[in-house]
Order: structure tokens, then sequence, then C-alpha cells
């Protein structure tokens, strides 16, 4: 009875809490749609991958046998080096959390029930095709480097009490401001439509998005630190030999992230920090030695995103060295004027939590912020409540967040999203 309110309680929020409290299943779709009223985000156009078995009519063991191959060949391998125990080490530290989780997902009968039909829309019996997009469709990264680019402007559609346009029956009125360089800002209560080339983008209620690339960033920083940020979440888009990666965005050398201000973002009393990290030994101990020391964050924990099927399946084998089915989201501080008042949320702060989900899109990682705002985050954040919060490196948007990036739109252009 307990676990059939817990499905309710998923169906409707896109979290489920299992018994074992350190752990949840998200279904981001859900979560997602939560952030908007006019649309909805399409569950076919979120789970772009991972389905895969099921449309091409594959059995999963097939899926499984793909990992198995792939483990024989990585156990004819040569011994570990030093840096390859380092990561082996750390995976052992993690590896008991995750597979209780995975244990947990594993007994939630009701909710493995459904994991099959998310990539669908309520009431159709297949998940809706993308459009694809034409072969000299640029991107906005690329649009971001030609010598135009701060001639680019975007249209926002803002509502409109004077009856001055008709747009589909409602009145709006269009705002004409720079795209690139700019912090573009939506501060209506509702979706606001925008319109740059032949591309529409929703941008969520009370959101702004800040398109430029790493150097200036420090835009962004607040005239007063009162005004500061209180949550930061950074995706970089650290170096990856992966030729997909290559294609879907640039990425950039470590020490380009050292040149990130995040002590001059963060709010004056305070940041609470969280880092996205793959598995690679190399970025963990960069973030160690250099990147949080230069700063100025102090690691408190690490949570972890493990990566399921549709069937609940792990997208890979737990011990397969070079391609995990998790990654890591490593939470620190950033000390204000009071550092009692942030050691004492150190304290509280939850160590080990474990996110489980079925991958979106290349590198799509869980949505934080959503999930942020009914938990996880939101009370172990320094100073005022909500805090003010900030992505870098952002592909979306969301309700009282800063997205900053190359590309902070990617995932806001209309074909993500079905109107409603
Ligand atoms: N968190 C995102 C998500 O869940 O979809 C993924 C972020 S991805 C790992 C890193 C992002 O950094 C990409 O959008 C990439 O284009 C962007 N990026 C790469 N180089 C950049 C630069 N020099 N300045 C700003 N953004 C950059």
């Amino acid at each position: 009875c307990l676990a059939r309110d817990e499905l309710s309680v998923f169906l409707e929020s896109g979290i489920y809490r299992f018994v074992d409290s350190r752990f949840i299943f998200v279904d981001p779709v859900r979560v997602l749609n939560r952030l908007y009223s006019r649309f909805r985000v399409s569950p076919a156009g979120y789970y772009s991958r991972f389905f895969e078995c099921e449309r091409k009519g594959l059995e999963n063991k097939d899926c499984l046998l793909y990992g198995k191959k792939r483990k024989r060949k990585e156990k004819k391998l040569r011994c570990l080096n030093e840096k390859e125990c380092a990561a082996d080490r750390r995976h052992q530290v993690a590896k008991p959390l995750l597979l209780k989780a995975y244990e947990s997902l594993l007994q939630a009968t009701d909710l493995l029930s459904v994991t099959r039909s998310l990539n669908r829309e309520s009431g159709c019996s297949e998940g809706r095709k993308l459009f694809d997009l034409p072969s000299d469709h640029q991107s906005l990264i690329e649009h971001g480097r030609v010598w135009q680019a701060p001639l680019y402007e975007i249209t926002l559609k803002l509502p409109e009490h004077d009856q001055s346009s008709e747009v589909g029956g409602s009145s709006f009125k269009d705002r004409v401001v720079p795209l690139f360089n700019n912090l573009v800002v939506n501060e209506t209560s509702d979706e606001v439509e925008a319109e740059f080339l032949d591309h529409q983008y929703i941008l969520p209620r009370e959101s702004c998005f800040y398109m430029s690339d790493l150097r200036l960033v420090h835009n962004l920083i607040p005239a007063e630190a009162s005004s500061g940020f209180s949550l930061i979440l950074i995706d970089p888009p650290w170096e990856n030999g992966s030729a997909q990666q290559k294609s879907k965005y640039p990425t950039l050398p470590n020490r380009h992230f050292l040149a990130l201000p995040i002590k001059k973002l963060s709010h004056g009393k305070g940041a609470l920090v969280a880092l996205w990290v793959t598995n690679r030994e190399k970025f963990h101990r960069f973030i160690d030695l250099e990147l949080f020391p230069a700063w100025g964050v102090i690691h408190i924990s690490t949570y972890y995103w493990l990566k399921v099927k549709a069937d609940g399946s792990l997208i890979s084998d737990l011990d397969l060295f070079h391609h995990r089915p998790y990654e890591c989201l490593l939470l620190g501080y950033c000390y204000g004027e009071d550092v009692k008042d942030v050691k004492l949320l150190e304290q509280t702060l939850p160590k080990d939590r474990v996110i489980i989900s079925i991958p979106g899109d290349y590198s799509r990682k869980p949505p934080i912020a959503g999930i942020t705002r009914n938990e996880l985050l939101q009370e172990y954040v320094p100073g005022p409540k909500p805090g003010r919060c900030i992505e870098l490196f952002a592909r979306e948007m969301n309700p009282g967040w800063l997205s900053w990036g190359n590309e902070p739109l990617h995932f806001q252009e209309s074909q993500y999203f079905i109107r409603t």
C-alpha cells in the first residue's frame, strides 16, 4: 500500500523515494514539466537514448551482452597503473552505496512496471520522433563565434495588456534584445516564447540566461556580495576522447576552469557549490589539489548519478573500468562572512545520496535545479532562502536560475516541448 502511494507521488512529481531515503529515482520529464504551465517537455525528445533496444526490437539481453563483451576485452588489459589503482580505490568506496541503491530499484517492482513507458506521452503507444534539423543548421555555439554575433538579436514575445498585437488569440508585445553577451530576462510569471532566426525557444517563468564564451563570465560578478549566488551548479566541458562528445560541444583543458570566479560570484553569506565530474582520476585529482583550492571551495560530500536503461538494468557493468554507469556530483562550500553559519550547514548536508535515472541526450544531467525546488540542496544553501542560483555551462533554463554558457538555450528549443 505504501509502495503504491510512492508510485502515485512519482507519477505526479517525477521523484520516487525509496524506503532508504538516501536514494531517489527521477523522471526528468515529469520534474521539468512541473516548471511549465503552457508547455510540456516531450518525453520522446528527452529520452533520445536508452530506449533504443526496444525500438530496434532487440532483447535487453543483447544490450547486456554488449557490456559483457566490453568487460571481457578490458580484462585482457595489462595491470593497472598508479592512477588507475587510485581510480579503482575511489570506485570501491562508492560501490557498496551504489549497489544498495540499485537493489532498492530492483525491489521497487511498481516503479519498474512504468519505467519502460517513460519515453511515451500519456495516451500514446509510441514515442514521438523529434524532427531532424536541416543539414545547414548552425548551432548556437557556431552563431556565437562569427563576427556578426554582437548583431544577433532575440525577440521575446511578452504578454501584453494593451492589445497592440494579436498572436494566436492572445496579445503579445515583441521585445528585441541582443542574444549574445547580454543578460536576457523573462521576469514574468509565465513562460515566454522567443525567436531567433527561424528557431523558437521557450523561456521558463522568472528565468534568465547569459550566452557567452568563458572569457565573459566575469560580467556576471555582482556589484555587491549581498546579490551574489548562494547555489552554484557547474558542469564543465571536461576534455574527453569521445568522438561523440567532440561533435556535441567543444571541450576545454582543465586550466581554463581555474579562471572561473567562483568566490566572486558567491553570496556574501557563502555558497553551496555543486560540480559534476566523470570518473576520470585525472579530473578528481585536479579538483582536489587545484580547482577547489583555487575557487576557495571545501569539499564536503559526493552524490552519485546512477544511470539505468528503461528496463531497470544498468547502462553498463558497474565494474567496467572506462565506462562506469555513474557520474559524481561533488558538493562543497565557499565560506562567506560568517564561517560559523556555513560550518553548521556542512554538518547537516547529507553525505551519501544516489540519484537514479534513465539518461537523456548526450551529457544531459538529471535536473538538479528542478529537484532542488522540493528538496535535495535548497535547505543546505547559506544565506536568505530561496537561494540565488546560477548554473555554469548550462544547456537549459530553470525558474529562479541564471543559466550561463555558450548554449544555455539548447534544450529550450521548441522541438523539445509540446504545447498543452
Ligand atoms: N549540464 C549540461 C546538461 O545537463 O545538458 C551539459 C553541459 S556540457 C557538459 C558543457 C557545456 O559547456 C556545453 O554546452 C559546451 O558547449 C559548453 N562550453 C564549452 N566551451 C565553452 C566556453 N568556452 N564557454 C562557454 N561554454 C562552453
